[in-house]
């Protein structure tokens, strides 16, 4: 790879937005917010939406979209991690009231992108998780298998085969793909820069560079005071170890992107992408891409946890980190071969232990939060933002009576990730068994008997995490 600097394309062009005159801390108000990554802003919008009488003040240390919702690979998925496991669960009315609401979260965000005039680079075109050679064609069988389980028809997931996901995308191995078109691509600064000038423009006070130290009693504690607060919302998500509050209840997890210079139309007709819709391959690896809307290919990949779930921001663009993801982009595409990479940049996502995200209102410490969206986040932020206003106003609404709600739950509810050394040990032995069995999956050289087996115990490995 050549020698770059880091540097998160999203934000090269697109400086954070200064205010001339940053708003007062007020001592007292209805909502204070900690974080101005999406949960936080889509939190205090729909709250200013449905009740503009409630002084709402958002804090955050750094600047708005500091955090994963400024550094993401911009899929905005119309669904939630790990939800087939409860929408399998549901009486046939209810999956259905509950699909709709998935489903709905891409048409949400278009709505509120026309209605505030925000420009993100939105793109509609679905996904596609293509298939790279048997192993992957297999597990797509196995995933379809539970995606119709859980309700989701014909319309919503599909099998393409190799020569009709050529035509939208030509990925090396590929054999076929899942497609759904529940999922857009965006440029995910331009969305956050659009909903803080929304928030603002609805009366809330974001103050940037403003950590929060703590909080507890109806207060959040900051460097020079206190503020006092009828609600109070941690929106930290993969930063939640910054508030001893959270203890072990939200892991970090890193992610990691690199992105070439743009290509030229020749280039594109040797890929695809048509539409941008955005794409992965089903190893277990967890890779996901997008072409952005100026015509670059953005590849990133999952991996790295530190020892006591600290938060990762800083990364060293000439590690091995990149260089491998660099590597596996051109595998996936030997057309990029002889493509410059132009950034690389990586962030940290929350894991919750029960690995499928929640929205909660602890009524009597004045507590409502979301998270653990475990790196699908873009669009479960819309969601939860919308359940987080009804539940903190009281209302009665299809949001507040869906699985997701931890109704009057409290953050010591949470289930608590295993505690040092095991959960990094675990943490890294499950990623080195899904290493050994992607590897495997693609060597036809290695007996049939052994990558079965391999795949056996990485799949057991996935069970555990369940
Ligand atoms: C590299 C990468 C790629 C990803 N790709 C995708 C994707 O393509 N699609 C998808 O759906 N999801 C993706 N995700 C996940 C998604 O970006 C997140 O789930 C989502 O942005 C979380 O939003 P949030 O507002 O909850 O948290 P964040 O955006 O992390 O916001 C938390 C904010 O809190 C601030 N903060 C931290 N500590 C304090 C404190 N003590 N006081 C005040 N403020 C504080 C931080 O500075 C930050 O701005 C990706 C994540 C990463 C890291």
């Amino acid at each position: 790879m050549n020698t770059l600097p880091e540097s998160c394309l999203w934000r090269d062009a697109l400086p954070p937005a200064t205010q001339d005159v940053p708003p007062a801390i007020a001592d007292d108000c209805d909502v204070a917010i900690v974080g101005a990554g999406y949960t936080g802003l889509w939190t205090a919008y729909y709250l200013k939406r449905l009740a503009p009488q409630l002084s709402v003040q958002v804090f955050e240390s750094a600047h708005a979209g500091f955090g994963a919702s400024g550094r993401n690979g911009g899929w905005l998925i119309g669904g939630l991690a790990g939800q087939e496991g409860w929408l399998s669960g549901l009486v046939p009315d209810v999956r259905e009231e509950t699909r709709a609401l998935l489903y709905g979260i891409v048409d949400e965000v278009k709505a509120v992108c026309a209605r505030e005039g925000i420009d993100c680079d939105l793109a509609h075109g679905g996904v596609l998780y293509a298939a790279r050679g048997d192993a992957q064609a297999r597990r797509a069988a196995l995933w379809l298998g539970e995606l119709r389980a859980a309700g989701h028809g014909e319309a919503d997931f599909c099998w393409l085969d190799r020569d009709a996901l050529a035509a939208r995308l030509q990925m090396a191995g590929a054999v076929g793909a899942v497609f759904s078109p529940h999922c857009a691509t965006l440029h995910p600064f331009k969305l956050v820069q659009g909903l803080l000038a929304a928030v603002r423009g609805l009366g809330v006070a974001v103050h940037e560079h403003c950590p929060v130290l703590g909080l507890g009693g109806g207060r959040l504690r900051l460097p020079d005071g206190a503020v006092r607060a009828h609600w109070i919302v941690p929106a930290l998500e993969g930063a939640s170890g910054t508030l001893p509050e959270f203890g072990g209840r939200l892991q970090a997890a890193q992610s990691l992107i690199v992105v070439t210079e743009p290509l030229s139309p020749a280039q594109w007709d040797e890929i695809g992408l048509a539409g941008r819709p955005a794409f992965a391959d089903l190893s277990r690896g967890i890779t996901y891409g997008q072409r952005t809307a100026d015509n670059r290919l953005l590849f990133g990949a999952r991996g790295g946890y530190r020892f006591g779930g600290r938060v990762r921001w800083d990364f060293d663009p000439q590690g091995a980190d990149f260089t491998g993801r660099a590597e596996l982009m051109r595998t996936f595409f030997p057309q990029l071969s002889g493509v410059r990479i132009t950034h690389a940049w990586g962030g940290s996502l929350g894991l919750p232990r029960a690995f499928t995200p929640f929205a909660l209102r602890d009524s009597v410490r004045g507590v409502a939060c979301a998270g653990g969206y475990g790196g699908e986040g873009v669009g479960a932020s819309n969601l939860m933002g919308r359940t987080l206003a009804d539940l903190m106003l009281g209302r009665d609404t299809v949001l507040t009576r869906q699985p997701w709600v931890r109704g009057d739950g409290t953050l010591a509810s949470l289930r608590r990730w295993e505690p040092e050394p095991l959960r990094y040990l675990g943490y890294h032995f499950i990623r080195a068994s899904f290493a050994l069995d992607d590897a495997l999956s693609q060597s036809p050289r290695v007996p049939g008997c052994l990558r079965r087996a391999v795949s056996a115990a990485a799949d057991a490995m996935e069970g555990l995490m369940h």
